[in-house]
């Protein structure tokens, strides 16, 4: 058997420092030893993660708290690592050329840079994406996460991606137009992949 692909450790430490703001400690605890990563609590991983412990943290959320405070969390933290992705990892001069250029480009662009580093957080999943429309008003964007591991042991009735969901918009909102993203898939639910649409929001 293969080792698990791994992925970036944000999907880990900014689901713990979600908790820090948005939960207790006593949560907290349980639900990284509910994941079987209590050691996390000590060290914060500070390198890549097999892809089944970012999945057992996920779905302890989901299997430990009411689902709405879950999506809370998970929002929360995607919105942090999108942050961190923000000020640390997107280069400020690709940042600077994205500003000048059309939206749909820009979108292109940034996703073109995304898939290049799915693996930080699709690990062994495959993403894709399209980019439609070329008028500024019209652009929509779809993202693919096929056979998606994070949903590995968490089964919901609606799409419950909420910590992908909430990295792709933060970022598209940053980088590319005011874009709200949907959930319209998931494998949570039983689909073969999770699959989100970024339109132009009304604002
Ligand atoms: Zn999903």
């Amino acid at each position: 058997m293969h080792p698990p692909a791994h992925i970036g450790p944000n999907a880990i430490t900014r689901v713990a420092e979600a908790l820090d703001a948005l939960s207790t400690s006593a949560v907290k605890v349980r639900l990284f030893e509910g994941a079987g990563l209590s050691r996390y609590l000590i060290n914060a991983p500070q390198a890549p993660v097999p892809e089944t412990e970012v999945a057992a943290l996920h779905s302890s959320l989901f299997n430990e708290l009411p689902e709405q405070e879950a999506r809370r969390i998970a929002r929360r933290a995607g919105e942090l690592t999108a942050s961190y992705l923000l000020a640390h990892r997107i280069p400020k001069p690709f940042q600077a050329l994205l500003r000048v250029l059309p939206p749909a480009l820009r979108a292109r662009l940034l996703l073109g840079a995304i898939a290049k580093h799915a693996w930080t957080f699709a690990g062994s999943s495959a993403f894709s994406y399209r980019v439609q429309g070329w008028q500024t008003r019209a652009v929509r964007i779809h993202m693919r996460i096929a056979h998606n591991s994070a949903c590995s042991g968490r089964r919901t009735d609606t799409p419950s991606c909420e910590y992908h969901r909430a990295v792709f918009e933060r970022l598209l909102n940053a980088l590319v137009a005011p874009i709200a993203v949907r959930e319209v898939a998931c494998c949570a639910c039983g689909a073969s992949a999770c699959e989100f649409v970024g339109a132009r929001s009304a604002a």
